[in-house]
């Protein structure tokens, strides 16, 4: 994970984890760190609750004993889902969801880097076909990763028409992971979902779809929720993607999404370069985010 870490509490917290005993303020000022860090009030209000149980169940009063108990309750909230890829099909099909501008031609170049870095064969579809701008970019980043990539043949191709052709190839050339770039209009949500339906359908004709990641922006925290929820409710997703954590200061965004969701973060974006993508690992995260 990279080192800069600006949604990190243990600046907040410093204070109040510093002080000699536990008292009224300890509290307040724990509650407003993790509101301020947008964990959003109903999970602050029950991580409060349960800490101030288990402080009286532990009979202590020491500051550093209610450090220890935050950090683990947050690791074993996060880790109530399991964020492990499931890869192993071949070929292994991700499809990427997401709205424009969250970063999902970013993540799509920084995970096929990922995989090929494993030593995994990737292809990658251009579906979002729309955008020509879109097609171009992400040709480049499959160049960067060293990946290969089915363009469409003309501007506006059905973008179905292109996820077949790349599912097609990967198993015409035992390509081992597929990655589907697709469309993120949201001016145009019904007609999105309905391509996002129809490319589903034609790449099951050949095979499973693997994985649905949608990508979500975390400086945009728990305000960018409402636009990813028509993907949740039709696109199948089953696992989530943070972009740009790196420039959030909403570490508490991590947890409420899940909660929120109900689906696990599988990868996690944390700068523009092409290695700057990693697996979500709720202990390191808890730890970084606690302190
Ligand atoms: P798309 O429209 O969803 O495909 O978004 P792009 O992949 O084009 O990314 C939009 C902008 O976000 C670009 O300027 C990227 O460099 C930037 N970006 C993407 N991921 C990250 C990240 O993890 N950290 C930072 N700091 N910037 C990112």
């Amino acid at each position: 994970m990279a080192e800069r870490t600006p949604w990190s509490l243990s600046g907040a917290l410093r204070g109040v984890f510093a002080k000699k005993t536990i008292d009224a303020d300890t509290w307040d000022d724990l509650e407003d760190s993790l509101i301020q860090a947008d964990f959003g009030p109903d999970i602050t209000d029950a991580i409060v609750a349960e800490l101030r149980a288990k402080v009286s169940r532990y009979n202590t009063t020491d500051p550093k004993d209610l450090h220890r108990m935050l950090r683990e309750g947050i690791e074993e909230r996060l880790a109530k889902l399991d964020p492990t890829l499931n890869l192993s099909a071949r070929p292994a099909v991700v499809l990427v969801v997401g709205v424009n501008g969250v970063g999902k031609t970013t993540t799509i170049g920084k995970f096929a880097k990922f995989l090929r870095v494993h030593d995994r064969s990737v292809l990658i579809g251009a579906a979002d076909t729309f955008r020509a701008a879109a097609v171009e970019q992400l040709a480049t980043w499959a160049e960067r990763a060293g990946a290969d990539i089915v363009k469409p043949q003309a501007q506006g191709q059905d973008p179905a028409s292109v996820a077949f052709q790349t599912v097609e190839r990967a198993v015409s050339t035992g390509t081992e992971i597929v990655i589907i770039d697709t469309a993120g209009r949201l001016q145009t949500k019904g007609g999105l979902m309905d391509e996002l339906t129809k490319i589903r359908r034609v790449i099951e004709k050949q095979t499973p779809i693997s994985e649905v990641l949608l990508v979500l922006d975390a400086t945009t925290g728990q305000n960018g929720l409402a636009q990813a929820e028509a993907f949740i409710e039709h696109a199948g997703v089953t696992g989530l993607v943070l972009t740009k954590l790196d420039g959030s200061a909403k570490g508490g965004f991590v947890l409420a999404v899940q909660e929120k969701t109900g689906i696990p973060i599988k990868l996690v974006g944390q700068g523009e370069g092409i290695n700057d993508l990693t697996g979500f690992t709720p202990h390191v995260f808890a730890q970084k985010l606690v302190g």
